[in-house]
């Protein structure tokens, strides 16, 4: 697995310590409003993990999963929810956790429903963000690391499934998906 890997961008103690200035940045921020914390599955699944054990106030967690790359390392443009969230959103603050943003076509989805579904706020939170690829304007609230128009694997992220136990991001040899 780690021979797949051409260089590692950002180590296992450097994603710990960004997932805590989050966290802290967001406990002060959501102070006194017990958000519906919302991980966008798969990819985002460690990040959620690390991140709400960061954040101090009360809150609640869901789980949703639309699709978006399939096997392949480009967006198709076509979002489809394949898990929903458990509970309602009406009235509800959300904070969106994302592992990536790439073109945004995700993202802007997901933030149309739960605004259509009658949520208080949304806010976003990206581990990662490729700014350079982006074809819907959107920006994260808070974000980790801007990354370089590059496929990154790890931590979460994955190419054809594989690669998303790895405990830090790295960028995937071009020979892997140029069989
Ligand atoms: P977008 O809709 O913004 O184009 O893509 C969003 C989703 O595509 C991300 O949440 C992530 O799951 C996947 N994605 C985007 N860029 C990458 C990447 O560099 N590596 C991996 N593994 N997934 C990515
Ligand atoms: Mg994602
Ligand atoms: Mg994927």
């Amino acid at each position: 697995m780690q021979n797949d890997i051409k260089d590692v961008l950002y180590s296992e103690e450097q994603i710990i310590q960004k997932v805590k200035e989050l966290g802290a940045q967001l406990s002060t921020d959501f102070e006194g409003r017990n958000p519906l914390v919302i991980c966008v599955l798969k990819g985002a699944f460690i990040f959620m993990s690390d991140l709400v054990k960061n954040i101090t106030v009360p809150l609640e967690i869901d789980f949703m999963a639309v699709s978006s790359y399939g096997a392949s390392t480009k967006s198709s443009g076509v979002v489809k929810i394949i898990k929903d969230l458990d509970v309602p959103v009406e009235g509800r603050e959300i904070l969106i956790v994302e592992d990536i943003i790439d073109s945004g076509l995700t993202l802007s989805y997901l933030i149309d429903v739960l605004e259509h579904r009658g949520a208080k706020s949304v806010t976003v939170v990206a581990l990662f963000d490729k700014p350079a690829r982006r074809t819907v304007d959107l920006q994260p609230d808070y974000r980790g690391f801007t990354l370089p128009d590059e496929f990154v694997v790890g931590y979460g992220l994955d190419y054809a499934e594989q690669y998303r136990n790895l405990p830090y991001v790295g960028i995937l040899k071009p020979h892997v998906y140029e069989k």
